[in-house]
């Protein structure tokens, strides 16, 4: 992939240089059709550099879905038929989504989602002992009343500031589109 890079690279900085080639003084010749880029310097002797690349293709797993729901409803499919187009197209997902789960870094969302749940839990009982010895008018503990009524709300801080870092996790919207095909280049 990392060529593909490079190239597509080399194509839009063509594009945006020069209008003939700095070699040859040719005119460049670009075209871009049906996910295909070509360039070519115009040269034909020494200077005759060109390039095809074929771009990788993305499908949106929305759309995907949004399509078939439409063409089940519009086509009045059989059940029977409906079945199986359903299975055809979960396998066809089923890859895609594995992707989908890589590229959104999915499984580590869950284990942020997993350590908030976790540390909201231990805060919310901590926090329902301070409480408890904040109001219990015999309390007789080392630490003075003030630092435990601190300590209370400095467990609330701590609990907000992991809810913001797991916000901000999942304020970066997903990626849904899943590559068909690997771009090539020729
Ligand atoms: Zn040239």
């Amino acid at each position: 992939m990392e060529d593909y890079y490079e190239k597509l690279n080399e194509y839009y900085r063509e594009k945006n240089s020069t209008v003939k080639c700095k070699g040859c003084k040719e005119k460049k010749i670009l075209k871009e059709d049906n996910g295909n880029l070509m360039f070519s310097c115009g040269g034909k002797e020494k200077c005759s550099r060109s390039f095809k690349i074929e771009l990788s293709q993305y499908i949106n797993y929305n759309d995907i879905l949004h399509e078939y729901t439409n063409f089940i409803n519009k086509n009045n499919v059989k059940q029977k038929d409906k079945d199986s187009i359903t299975k055809n197209l979960e396998d066809i997902l089923k890859l895609g989504k594995k992707q989908l789960v890589k590229t959104n870094d999915i499984a580590n969302k869950k284990k942020h989602i997993n350590n908030y749940n976790d540390l909201k839990v231990k805060t919310k009982i901590e926090q329902s002992k301070l409480l408890n010895d904040i109001n219990d008018p015999e309390y007789s503990g080392n630490v003075d009343k003030t630092e435990l009524v601190k300590r209370y709300h400095s467990l609330n801080t701590i609990l907000t500031e992991n809810y913001k870092e797991l916000y901000e996790l999942y304020e970066n919207p997903k990626i849904l589109d899943i590559m068909i095909s690997k771009g090539k280049v020729f």
